[in-house]
């Protein structure tokens, strides 16, 4: 039976600093959850050890308490399931949707060398992708491969984006992407698959820097035999100066608000508003904002911060 629930996540890289941007993309999947009576789930996404900290997750649970974000389940934290994503990688191995890849990263250079001196697009040339009466090259000794996902031949990749409308991506743009490394760990958009596949995730709402990732995504959760969720792409959150927001430029951390006094319920409105909307309402309560969320209704531009604009909301809760 297909169950109809609506589940939604937050997969936050605790890699630095989380500033009202960032958070607004905690606010869109909480309140369709919410509006829906569905669960939000919170995933760390901490697989960059080096630039992971338990500071930059502290600030997200903080935050997110603090904004009345609440989560059904979690915070589950991708370095802790590693041992799952080595089990479906097996899986995988065993249907023959992914290879071992030999090429040297010298080897790369030099693949990436020539097809930029020809004018092409770099990439991998399929040298070790297994084919029906294809002879492979010797393997080389003492070398630990890559496994790399056989994406597709021909074909292209489609979904209906709820911000962003059809879009379609021709696989013969798409690489074998690498999905573990030599030492066996998954990388990035394996994970992301496997965690939304066990968190039954239906509705992923994400940053529309992940589009590029998105046709990789699903192709894999084609070759699990999965139906991939729905997308929704936010387009990022520019500054005042319409840079994209962040420390460098000035952006305040989430929790620095709550220092300054703001009430939590205000910044949430100020959020909601900032790339969604209902009508000409400006001002609206929590309980409204979870009342009337949909994807329907999701900005198709950036949205621009604006702390003038924000204090203005601000004085009206
Ligand atoms: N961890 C990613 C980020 O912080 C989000 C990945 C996703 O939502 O799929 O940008």
């Amino acid at each position: 039976t297909v169950s109809t629930t609506v589940r939604t996540r937050f997969a936050p890289s605790p890699t630095g600093f989380i500033h009202l941007g960032n958070i607004r993309s905690a606010l869109y999947p909480w309140a369709f959850a919410r509006a829906n009576q569905g669960a939000f789930i919170l995933r760390i996404e901490d697989t960059d050890v080096e630039r992971s900290s338990q500071e930059a997750v502290d600030v997200i649970i903080e935050g997110m308490k603090w904004l009345g974000l609440d989560h059904d389940e979690g915070p589950f934290f991708q370095m802790q399931r590693m041992d799952r994503y080595k089990a479906v990688l097996q899986d995988l191995v065993a249907q023959g949707h992914v290879y071992p890849c030999y090429m040297s990263t010298q080897e790369l250079d030099a693949l990436r060398e020539r097809q930029m001196a020809n004018k092409e697009k770099p990439r991998y040339d399929g040298t070790w992708r297994p084919e029906a009466g294809k002879q492979l090259p010797p393997v080389p000794e003492g070398v630990k491969p890559v496994l790399r996902f056989k994406n597709p031949i021909g074909g292209s990749v489609v979904w209906e984006d709820k911000v962003k409308g059809r879009i379609e991506i021709s696989n013969d743009e798409l690489d074998d992407l690498v999905i573990a490394r030599p030492d066996g760990t998954p990388t990035y958009n394996f994970c992301v698959v496997v965690d939304d596949l066990d968190m039954a995730i239906t509705h992923v709402i994400r940053g529309d820097d992940h589009v590029n990732n998105t046709p990789r995504q699903i192709n894999i959760f084609k070759a699990l035999g999965k139906e991939p969720p729905v997308y929704a792409h936010l387009p990022t959150v520019l500054n005042e100066q319409g840079e994209k927001m962040s420390k460098r430029h000035g952006a305040k951390a989430v929790t620095q608000y709550r220092d300054e006094g703001y009430l939590a319920d205000a910044i949430v409105n100020y959020l909601a508003r900032l790339g969604w909307s209902h009508g000409d309402d400006e001002i609206f309560s929590r309980q409204q904002l979870v009342e009337w969320f949909n994807l329907d209704h999701l900005g198709k531009s950036a949205g621009q911060f604006d702390e003038a604009k924000l204090r203005w909301v601000a004085q009206q809760h």
